[in-house]
């Protein structure tokens, strides 16, 4: 079994659907990875595993997970998520979508079919997401001392600058920021920001409210299909493009959430800012 080239991916554009041949199988523990030559299934990433796996079948046997799978070139080995020794995208390498299963897939050709629900439910969670990032980073602008790098609207990118892990959920998210001696020493002031919160998150909610209701186009620029393409989110929102280095599914529009809300938490000791975003 050799393995030439990376899986291709149709998620970026939406697609739920395909069929495709199955080139190789590995095994996941007890259970089995298909490797096809391209899928509209998004697998966990590794690096950053921010949105889940995709559910659905591959000749109606059913995907209990998806997960990235990486080959060096010339070698045989795939190694699975966290096993795999280097970063997304490194080079020499082929990167592969691996459909888990119970039971062995079948040779030859075979229907993909993902759990469109669910992918809906994760679109809205990672288009909600990087909303309210956005959002956030508008409604802490005031706060910074020194420059750090701008968001694609202008203001200094709190969101990728303190982010510690970002988790997409069924129509929502989980963001956890890190207020640490690091962010302070970039020049961020956390005075006082326990009392601002609930001014900070009506902000944040009116701003949401706003882009919603703008209706502002949201697309997935792809420099090619493989898997682990280089691909940008687009947002073209009244205040200007937001762009922001994304490699998840997502809805066509703003008014497609129907409602964006976020609860925001700051930790005991103060050095961590929970963001919990809902939509829908
Ligand atoms: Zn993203």
């Amino acid at each position: 079994m050799v393995i030439e080239g990376s899986t291709l991916v149709g998620y970026p554009s939406g697609e739920v659907t395909g069929r495709s041949t199955v080139v190789a199988r590995v095994p996941v523990g007890e259970r089995h990875g298909t490797i096809v030559t391209e899928t509209p299934f998004h697998p966990l990433d590794h690096t950053w595993p921010d949105q889940p796996a995709d559910r659905g079948t591959v000749a109606g046997i059913p995907v209990t997970d998806c997960v990235t799978g990486a080959v060096a070139d010339g070698e045989r080995q795939v190694h699975l998520g966290e096993n795999i020794p280097v970063r997304r995208g490194s080079p020499g390498w082929s990167w592969l979508v691996v459909h888990v299963t119970p039971e062995p897939v079948p040779d030859g050709e075979v229907d993909l079919v993902v759990d469109a629900e669910h992918r809906h439910a994760l679109s809205t969670g990672h288009t909600a997401c990087h909303l309210a990032a956005l959002a956030l980073n508008a409604a802490l602008a005031d706060r910074w001392r020194k420059e750090v790098p701008a968001d694609g609207l202008g203001h200094s990118d709190f969101d990728q600058t303190a982010i510690a892990s970002s988790r997409i959920l069924p129509g929502g998210s989980l963001d956890v920021y890190r207020l640490g001696k690091s962010l302070r020493r970039k020049g961020f002031a956390v005075e006082g920001l326990g009392e601002s919160l609930p001014e900070i998150t009506r902000r944040v909610g009116d701003t949401l409210k706003e882009w919603v209701a703008a209706d502002a186009p949201v697309t997935i620029e792809s420099p090619g299909r493989e898997l682990t393409a280089r691909r940008t989110w687009r947002c073209g929102l009244p205040e200007g493009e937001a762009a922001i280095p994304c490699g998840g599914t997502h809805l066509a529009s703003t008014a497609r959430l129907g409602a964006v809300a976020v609860a925001l938490e700051l930790s005991g000791d103060g050095t961590e800012l929970t963001m919990r975003t809902t939509a829908g």
